[in-house]
């Protein structure tokens, strides 16, 4: 992979670091990625190389490229970092280890600068919103760990895939996820920061995005806006770690997430320790805008933030209404129903541990869904079963099929 003529523009009323991104050993068309600001905000715009390499690797690690060359300069240290990161990625999927690692190929920086300052990720979730809300309790708002911008990305879980470029439907449901982080902003006195960036179409499938992309992509943001200070906070999920000690991995993990930090962009996986979702929700009763702006879905209806029916949105409602705070939310509403409940499925082991917690609550008020709830446990574990033996099948055939060969 090549990163090459990489340049700041303005136009559109926009400030944006552009590069030209060729493919060597993947079969993919060359094309055209940014990250793009407002003009007002151009001057938060930073470390373009860095911004670049950062939301490269992975994708050019996942499909076999030999090598990353960058044109311009780059942190030492997040070159250092990032064979740390595809480190992490090759021991937690074997199927992506190789036996020649990846090179970058990129002329180093000699100095760099820390601008003391922090910025916080902020989709509008529960774990943003407990994350705004734990900063402002815990930190002295002079102090330069304590977030004045929180920043917006469209191009990820809105707007993300190559399908969705210039959608309607996705333009106007970040407007709305806008005006809700603005709500936010304003109640916290920091600046509302959106970026448009399309670097998640370098591989823009579902599955892979989560488990692997999504922190490398997220920091690569950072780097574009290290204007904004040395610190950026990316929200950890509230999931506890098992009694098996396996913390599920993800794209953004608590051992993968400094993995993409530079010298002068230190990328933190921000409270981790407050593993109870429920805990989370509960956290908010003390921060009532949050709780009435909260955006968790991912595939709102027109002129709504929240559909009310998805899994997130269903997981969320629940949680509310077991806390008492279902009517605290002008997003989310009304308590869900058995056949909301049973129209949702739990696809993931953050969302297992989750729905476990839920389901301790509601035995101990002796809740009337919760049966539901115990059926929705035990399908996921049952179907976790069978993919493992799938996997384990289809790694036994590959095996043989290697000896006969
Ligand atoms: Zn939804």
């Amino acid at each position: 992979m090549i990163i090459r003529k990489i340049e700041r523009v303005t136009e559109n009323r926009k400030r944006t670091l552009k590069a030209t991104i060729v493919w060597e050993q993947a079969s993919f068309n060359p094309d055209t990625y940014y990250f793009s600001v407002d003009e007002k905000y151009g001057e938060l715009l930073g470390n373009p190389a860095d911004a670049f390499l950062c939301g490269a690797i992975l994708p050019a690690f996942i499909h076999g490229e030999e090598r990353v060359k960058i044109d311009e300069e780059v942190c030492p240290q997040l070159v250092d970092n990032l064979h740390e990161a595809i480190y992490w990625i090759a021991a937690w999927y074997p199927e992506y280890r190789r036996e020649i690692p990846i090179q970058i190929e990129a002329s180093l920086k000699s100095s760099a600068d820390r601008i003391p300052g922090s910025a916080l990720f902020y989709s509008g979730g529960v774990d943003a919103a407990f994350s705004l809300a734990h900063n402002r309790d815990s930190i002295p708002i002079d102090h330069p760990a304590s977030v004045s911008r929180l920043i917006l990305i469209h191009g990820f879980d809105i707007g993300g895939k190559r399908v969705e470029k210039e959608n309607p439907a996705s333009e106007e449901a970040f407007l709305i996820a806008k005006e809700q982080a603005m709500i936010a902003a304003d109640e916290y006195g920091a600046d509302l920061i959106t970026l448009t960036t399309n670097i998640r179409h370098l591989d823009d499938r579902s599955g892979i995005w989560g488990h692997v992309y999504v922190g490398g992509a997220i920091s690569a943001c950072a780097h574009a806006l290290s204007g904004c200070g040395d610190l950026f906070y990316i929200s950890a999920e509230g999931a506890n770690v098992p009694a098996s000690g396996h913390f599920p991995h993800f794209g953004t993990h608590p051992v993968l997430d400094h993995c993409f930090s530079s010298y002068a962009v230190n990328i933190k996986h921000y409270l981790a320790n407050y593993d109870s979702r429920l805990k989370r929700v509960s956290a908010l009763k003390g921060h009532k805008v949050l709780l009435k702006s909260l955006r968790v879905c991912f595939n709102p209806p027109k002129e709504m933030p929240n559909c009310q029916k998805c899994e997130k949105c269903v997981r969320t409602r629940l949680q509310l209404e077991l806390l008492g705070l279902i009517n605290d939310s002008n997003t989310l509403k009304k308590c869900v129903t058995e056949q909301e409940l049973s129209a949702v499925a739990i696809t993931s082991d953050v969302g297992l541990a989750m729905y476990e917690e839920i389901y301790q609550m509601m035995l101990s008020i002796n809740h009337p869904l919760v049966r539901s709830v115990k059926t929705k446990i035990e399908n996921y574990k049952v179907y976790k079963k069978w993919k493992a033996g799938k996997t384990w099948k289809r790694r036994a055939a590959a095996f043989i099929n290697s000896i006969l060969k």
